[in-house]
């Protein structure tokens, strides 16, 4: 199928060619017939798989079709779509795609979000402003301060409405759609689906078209998942050799806390090693500073929590290290998204520490997969050492004494069925050290 066939104009096809697309993506074959239907929709896609062309080609086909928009009173043409994001890397990256997509169009786009001056953008806002990309706690800022005008919304995207939900934004939502027209199309994207889009979906969407592209496979060949097993604070120094021995360019590395990645850049940069980080307590411009230096190739190690990470495209990525494993499982799976995207191969490794065996034991099941592992000679985890309980997380039963890795005592074996990979008995490294010969054993053991 070809871009031609699904009823786009011209200046879109011709957009999306000279962005060296041939064919539309799976997600892109179904939502954008449903789009310009003009039907709600319901549809879960990650991001990688060509999510934000399936709402702003319809969308931007929609929008400059209609000849007979009038002017409001300052002149312009009134703001006819809104999209919400949840960070604002991700409000700058769809705005930037919706102008790449519509730059054969007569129509402007703009993206708002916190942690830089509001004044440029109120400065935008008296011009002309087709399509708006927004956070929502920015966007509600200039809703007070009565500089931007919502009543004229023909068309809402939420996207990565579950990560909105997650960060706690459903009641600026609920507020910014008591501010939008009762008469409008809504289109929901969501990753993972949860009872809260449900009861989301269930007021907002009028029988919306539902689509739900398969999830990014994490078992896919693309990405090759390795884990290895460490001592709790042996990690960085692990990490530290890994980078150097292979040569490693353009890492995305993932702490489970602010605290914990700059300790890890620090760290890092004491072993020369170039790395910056980006989360929630960095400043706008030190993360927009340290993502366009990961993304040119200028910058060797890019540290992130997951809700900065999120969402965001960084083609051909070859090395996603899990420093930390998440509490959700689920958020494995987007962080190991990052790589082998658009058909590159690429490599997501995890450091794995007793504390963590439970969470790893709850990502093989949610992935139907044993995650194959090594054991960096020297590196490997002592068996003697007693796990703790991670901070900040919820419940947490300590593993005992000696405990074992998750298919052993302490996690629930995965049905036969469901293992994909056998695991290496590797142990990697110059010399054999105590350590690792008695904890690879075990990990050795598990049954798969
Ligand atoms: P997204 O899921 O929207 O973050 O898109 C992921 C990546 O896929 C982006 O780099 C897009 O430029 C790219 N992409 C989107 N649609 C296509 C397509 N039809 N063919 C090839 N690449 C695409």
């Amino acid at each position: 199928m070809s871009f031609s066939t699904l009823g786009l104009s011209n200046e879109i096809i011709r957009a999306v060619t000279e962005r060296g697309y041939t064919e539309p993506t799976p997600i892109q074959m179904q939502a954008i017939p449903a789009v310009l239907s003009g039907s709600d929709l319901l549809a879960g896609a990650q991001t990688g798989t060509g999510k934000t062309a399936s709402f702003t080609l319809p969308l931007l086909h929609r929008l400059s079709s209609d000849k007979n928009v009038k002017s409001t009173s300052n002149g312009n043409p009134p703001i006819r779509a809104l999209i919400l994001t949840p960070t604002r890397e991700l409000a700058a990256q769809v705005e930037e795609s919706v102008r790449d997509y519509g730059k054969y169009l007569k129509l402007n786009t703009m993206a708002m979000f916190g942690g830089v001056s509001i004044s440029p953008q109120k400065q935008l806002l008296k011009g002309r402003v087709d399509i708006l990309v927004a956070t929502p706690g920015r966007l509600l800022d200039h809703v007070q301060q009565g500089t931007v005008n919502l009543s004229h919304i023909e068309v809402l995207v939420l996207d990565e409405a579950d990560r909105m939900l997650d960060m706690g934004f459903i009641r600026d939502i609920r507020r910014i759609l008591s501010l939008l027209p009762k008469q409008r199309q809504n289109l929901l994207f969501f990753a993972t689906f949860s009872e809260k889009i449900k009861a989301l979906a269930t007021g907002l969407l009028n029988r919306p078209k539902m689509i739900e592209v398969a999830r990014r496979n994490v078992t896919a060949d693309a990405v090759a998942q390795k884990v290895y097993k460490v001592e709790r604070d042996r990690k960085r120094q692990l990490l530290a050799q890994l980078i150097r021995q292979n040569n490693w360019y353009q890492v995305l590395v993932f702490t489970r806390t602010k605290h914990g990645a700059d300790r890890l850049v620090k760290q890092l940069t004491e072993e020369r090693i170039q790395a910056l980080a980006i989360h929630g307590n960095k400043s706008q411009s030190a993360r927009t500073h340290a993502l366009a230096k990961f993304k040119n190739g200028t910058l060797q190690v890019l540290v992130a929590t997951d809700i900065a990470a999120r969402g965001l495209d960084i083609s051909e990525l070859p090395h996603v290290v899990n420093f930390d494993l998440p509490n959700v499982p689920e958020d494995y799976v987007h962080r190991i998204g990052r790589t082998g995207r658009a058909g590159a191969s690429g490599e997501a490794i995890s450091l794995v520490c007793v504390d963590e065996y439970h969470l790893l034991a709850d990502i093989e099941k949610l992935i139907k997969q044993r995650l194959p592992f090594e054991v960096v000679a020297s590196f490997g985890a002592n068996s003697h050492t007693k796990s703790e309980a991670i901070p900040g997380e919820p419940k947490h039963k300590p593993t005992p004494k000696g405990s074992k890795p998750p298919a052993g005592s302490t996690a629930k074996p995965l049905p036969q069925t469901s293992a994909k990979q056998s695991a290496p008995r590797t142990v990697v490294g110059s010399k054999k050290s105590s350590d690792s010969s008695s904890a690879s054993r075990r990990w050795a053991k598990r049954s798969r």
